[in-house]
């Protein structure tokens, strides 16, 4: 049976045109910044979100890690969501390997930070006392949700009185692009640096880019060195992302109308709470009527049974993400089981 996997849009598996352009990639060795196709990816980037230069790295972790070392010494301190990937996903990484202060304001239900909490958490003055804070970082998607050019323009507006910098962790920042139907620079205009992933929506194999000024990204590409992020013959793999950037943004919107169907769908099943205005892209995220009696870890393991793959979120919560290879077809289907895996909970028919 051909499992319906709808855990991450990670799943991906590039597509025919990348694997022809990896096969006749031309290649140097990058740490030399000799590789002709890293070379021409980078430029792409840097064109598309609006920045003077782009670095090639191998995840997004690292593209968040390398973009906050370059901007924090030791003993500096950032803000970031309480439930951004950098503070839920990466070990907490920038603080233990980089020596950064993390500090967190809560994310609303919409992603955003409250900017009076953010200016309360700023350290003020010359104080002995406190450290210093040098950089604000946001998300964006965030679990599925867009920030609107208006917020990041009072949020900037907020970091600058402040002279603070401003990261984007922008994993997904196409898929918002894509869906407020504007150009991904607009999104990217604000930040002294970004972090976006080509092997999410994007359906490369792997990698992520980090851009922002010349000088930035060269004093990243140093600090890439150090953490062992230089890769050598590596326009193989830049190969698919330049395919990515050329093919599959567009295509996003098709998976951002697969879960509005997904999610119009799952919050018409007896027994899952879901409200399908808070689908902006393409994840899903809906919780479980507690008269079922199960967690989401034990209705994800029981969906798996009936051939489709969701992830628990937390404790409460249960994430479907749609990606390139999961059609409309697909949807109807997941609906279906999970109709079926809940029909028979609710009617007490199964031990
Ligand atoms: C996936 C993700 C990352 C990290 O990317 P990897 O390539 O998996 O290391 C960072 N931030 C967000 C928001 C992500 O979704």
């Amino acid at each position: 049976m051909n499992v319906i996997d709808l855990r991450s849009d990670t799943v991906t598996h590039p597509s025919r045109a990348m694997r022809d352009a990896m096969y006749k990639a031309e290649v140097g060795d990058d740490v030399y910044g000799e590789d002709p196709t890293v070379n021409r990816l980078q430029k792409l980037a840097a064109e598309r979100t609006g920045k003077e230069a782009a670095l090639f790295v191998p995840s997004g972790t690292m593209g968040n890690f390398i973009s906050l070392l370059t901007h924090c010494t030791r003993g500096d301190e950032a803000i970031i969501g309480s439930h951004s990937h950098i503070a839920l996903h990466e070990q907490g990484g920038a603080a233990t390997l980089g020596g950064i202060y993390l500090k967190t304001a809560r994310n609303a239900a919409d992603g955003t930070l409250a900017l009076d909490e953010i200016e309360d958490l700023i350290s003020k003055g010359d104080d002995d006392h406190v450290a210093t804070t040098r950089l604000v970082c946001l998300e964006n998607t965030w679990n599925g949700r867009v920030l609107t050019s208006e917020y990041l323009d009072s949020a900037v507006a907020l970091a600058r009185k402040h002279d603070l910098k401003m990261h984007l962790d922008g994993a997904r920042i196409f898929n918002a692009a894509v869906a407020l139907n504007c150009p991904v620079a607009e999104l990217c205009k604000h930040f002294d640096s970004i972090q976006f992933c080509l092997s999410k929506g994007l359906a490369s194999p792997t990698g992520s880019m980090i851009c922002g000024s010349r000088e930035f990204i060269h004093k990243a590409k140093r600090n890439r060195k150090m953490v062992g992020g230089g890769m050598r013959q590596i326009g193989i793999i830049a190969a698919a992302g330049i395919v990515s950037l050329e093919q599959m943004v567009d295509r996003l919107a098709e998976d951002h109308a697969n879960a509005r169907l997904l999610s119009e769908g799952l919050a018409g099943v007896p027994g899952i709470k879901l409200d399908p205005e808070s689908v902006e892209t393409n994840m899903v995220i809906f919780g479980l009527d507690p008269a079922i009696g199960m967690t989401p870890v034990q209705f994800v393991t029981e969906l798996e049974v009936a051939g489709v793959r969701m992830i628990d979120l937390d404790r409460h919560r249960v994430r479907a993400v749609t990606h390139f290879g999961i059609e409309k077809e697909h949807i109807e289907k997941a609906v279906e089981a999970t109709k079926s895996v809940l029909s028979r909970l609710l009617s007490g028919s199964r031990k």
